[in-house]
């Protein structure tokens, strides 16, 4: 059962080997420490015990073993966070070793279908012509598991009993009427697309021949409609493949099409995902599962590589809306008028494909992040200030207005008066006027609400807590090193709860130590006061950076030098040296 194959997985794969996969983690002790990748943070609070096999973060309470973390970092269902684990850890996942899941006979449909159109495909020169012709190698349409309906009714429907249609329609694979079952797909060519572990959930269906028998027109794309297996706004096309390189290069390329994905993947940039039939809209903001969501926790560097079309302007509009509202940063790629990725890479040969590579490279390097391309573009068809002051508020503020941290839109602010002709001061009284009057919906500030508390409880809250909780001497001697701390004349606030505190705190904060034996809630506080520590520092650094930054504007040179040497002893302090 289950049991068997979880406890063969937790043996076979320690649990700081497969986080590191997503996250980066730092020896720390007997511990390891990271960014917890569920709320948004600058300092590491997220700590992992090798030992005990468990994570657990300060900021937002996140806990677990290594399966809660894959399940929480992918979204995945619980079989599919077994699958990616088995797969890892080479164990075959049968009818013995795991349950039976409701929706296993559909996904079962899926892979059925997906093998029966690969094999078609083969015996389908005319198809397989184009495929090749566009650029595509064997190996990616192996890869890909790319395959062709034909401009038949009943290829998949034909042959079906009773029970195995009703799991083909649950699949949205086939349609029933009056007269019996029939294929969606006909005509199509079918690219797969595989969710996190890589099981196959929808297929989006590419019209070949342009023209069907009857001579009508249908529309060039066809997705799978949403089933229980596949939601449009959690999968990206490419995902199961890109999400190691994503990792690895620290930064994603997000593109619209099928072929420009698998003909980016062939190119070498196997960090690249496509939104082919997936929805990127603003519901997918609050919800952790959603296809960006997880690529937020991964890296949050995007690069949106769009066609210059109308169409490709608007779906990039809302990529970096979306973007933007999950704290990462997006980048423009100004790709040559009229084309898009797969043009780029496309009937090629090798030497100019490694040329194509590198042009490529020059222009991912040559990325603008959108808010500046967004005042770029603007720059070019204003003629005055009040133009520019309108086309602000129309064209960039409502972007701006969903960047989370306070610090990084002061920057943004920066960036534009000192790139246009107006001073800091009236962008940023233009900027809260905008921001009075606009109805924005409020930043989400957190990438992923695992627990949706309206106020976090904040690293000293939690340490104040604990020490009513927990007095004695240790605790005594933590508090010493806290309230003794200096920097520069600046010190650690560290308050007494008030009454909503004692309220929104206590308890709760009992409740998670309670699990805990002595000698762990020991060990916990003394990473927390590290913790509490490095934020303090962090804080600062930012402060200094931010008043540099003013100083330098207004050309006080003394001033920003000033704070240039504190962030000079800052970084010596906070480096040990
Ligand atoms: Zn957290």
């Amino acid at each position: 059962m289950d049991n068997g194959l979880i406890e063969q997985i937790k043996h076979r794969l320690p649990i700081t080997e497969v986080l590191s996969t997503y996250i980066t983690l730092e020896p720390s002790g007997t511990q390891f420490k990271a960014r917890c990748p569920f709320h948004n943070e600058k300092t590491a609070s997220f700590s992992v015990s090798p030992e005990r096999g468990l994570y657990y973060c300060f900021g937002c309470g996140a806990k677990g073993d290594v399966i809660n973390f894959v399940q929480q970092f992918e979204g995945l269902d619980f079989k599919g966070t077994l699958k990616v684990l088995a797969d890892r850890a080479g164990i075959v996942m049968t009818t013995q070793n795991t349950k039976v899941e409701p929706t296993d006979s559909v996904f079962a449909a899926m892979e059925a279908a997906t093998k029966k159109y690969q094999d078609v495909l083969k015996h389908a020169p005319d198809a397989l012509q184009y495929l090749f012709k566009r650029g595509l190698t064997q190996e990616s349409i192996d890869q890909f598991r790319i395959g062709y309906a034909p401009i038949e009714w009943r290829t998949l429907a034909g042959g079906l009993d009773e029970t195995s249609a009703g799991y083909y329609e649950r699949a949205g694979l086939i349609k029933k009427t009056e007269k019996g079952y029939y294929d969606r797909f006909r005509g199509r060519i079918i690219f797969p697309m595989m969710d996190g572990s890589g099981r196959v959930v929808a297929f989006s269906g590419r019209i070949f021949p342009e023209v069907t028998k009857d001579g009508e027109q249908s529309p060039k794309y066809l997705n799978s409609p949403e089933t229980e297996i596949f939601h449009k706004s959690r999968v990206l096309f490419g995902f199961d493949k890109a999400k190691g390189p994503i990792k690895k290069h620290n930064f994603a390329i997000l593109v619209e099409g099928q072929m420009d994905l698998v003909l980016s993947h062939q190119a070498g940039f196997k960090n690249t995902i496509a939104t082919s039939g997936t929805a990127v809209s603003e519901s997918v903001v609050g919800d952790p599962s959603a296809h960006l969501s997880v690529l937020a926790r991964l890296t949050p560097n995007i690069f949106l590589a769009f066609d210059g079309d109308a169409a490709g302007q608007k779906a990039l509009e809302r990529a970096a809306l979306v973007a933007l509202s999950l704290g990462m940063n997006p980048k423009v790629v100004a790709l040559p008028e009229g084309m898009d990725p797969a043009d780029f890479f496309s009937g090629r040969s090798d030497s100019v494909g490694a040329e194509r590579s590198e042009a490529w490279k020059e222009l991912l390097k040559n990325s603008e992040h959108f808010i500046l391309h967004t005042l770029h573009a603007i720059q070019k068809t204003v003629t005055s200030a009040h133009q520019l002051k309108l086309a602000l508020r129309t064209r960039l503020f409502p972007f701006l207005a969903r960047v989370s941290s306070a610090v990084e839109r002061q920057v943004y602010l920066n960036t534009i008066a000192a790139e246009s002709s107006i001073g800091i001061k009236e962008v940023t009284d233009e900027f809260n006027g905008f921001m009075a009057t606009a109805t924005v919906p409020a930043p989400t500030g957190t990438i992923s609400g695992i627990t949706k508390q309206a106020l976090p409880i904040s690293h000293t809250e939690r340490f104040i807590a604990l020490s009513e909780l927990f007095p004695g001497e240790l605790m005594a001697h933590h508090m010493e090193t806290l309230s003794t701390f200096r920097f520069d004349d600046r010190s650690i606030m560290l308050t007494p709860l008030t009454d909503e505190q004692r309220e929104r705190v206590l308890a709760a904060v009992e409740k998670e130590y309670a699990l805990f034996s002595v000698e762990q809630r020991e060990e916990v506080m003394g990473e927390l006061v590290q913790t509490i520590i490095a934020q303090f520092l962090e804080q600062l650094r930012f402060e200094y950076a931010m008043k540099m930054n003013e100083a330098k504007q207004q050309r006080d040179e003394e001033m920003e030098l000033h704070y240039l040497a504190l962030l000079q002893k800052l970084h010596q302090r906070r480096h040990g040296s």
